[in-house]
């Protein structure tokens, strides 16, 4: 039988993470900040945003004054949403203190943990993504 999500679980917590594992590829055309998998590589919480004024060039001191509030505030707004993207995502793992994602995290009796420590604790584990069961990650 497959437990209920859990999702909302410690998400709170999981985003304090995020915010410290968070990295930019942000250029002065977009934003793009993503989390990285510490166990399988795989990158979550990515979406590319366009800055509003990308492609266009600011003329007199103030226009330059507004676009850098600008850009400022449109980073700070695509940081989040990654953050938010990501936490549903990944999971932090008490024994092993990573953030793995959801494909790297199993629903363990005593304790939740990442795959790699329930195999070296022997714990049976279920899977966070119910449509994953039966498949081999
Ligand atoms: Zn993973
Ligand atoms: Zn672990």
């Amino acid at each position: 039988m497959i437990r209920a999500s859990n999702k909302g679980k410690g998400v709170h917590r999981v985003k304090q993470f995020m915010e410290n594992l968070l990295e930019n590829r942000s250029t002065n055309e977009a934003f793009d900040f993503y989390v990285t998998c510490e166990s399988c590589g795989e990158e979550y919480g990515n979406t590319v945003v366009r800055f509003s004024k990308a492609g266009m060039f600011p003329v007199t001191q103030s226009e330059k004054i507004l676009w850098n509030a600008l850009y400022e505030q449109e980073m700070r707004i695509a940081r989040q949403t990654a953050v938010r993207n990501a936490a549903e995502q990944m999971n932090y793992c008490p024994i092993c203190k990573r953030v793995v994602c959801n494909q790297c995290f199993v629903i363990c009796d005593e304790l939740d943990m990442c795959k790699h420590c329930a195999a070296s604790l022997q714990q049976d584990g279920m899977p966070v993504l119910s449509d994953v069961v039966g498949t081999t990650v």
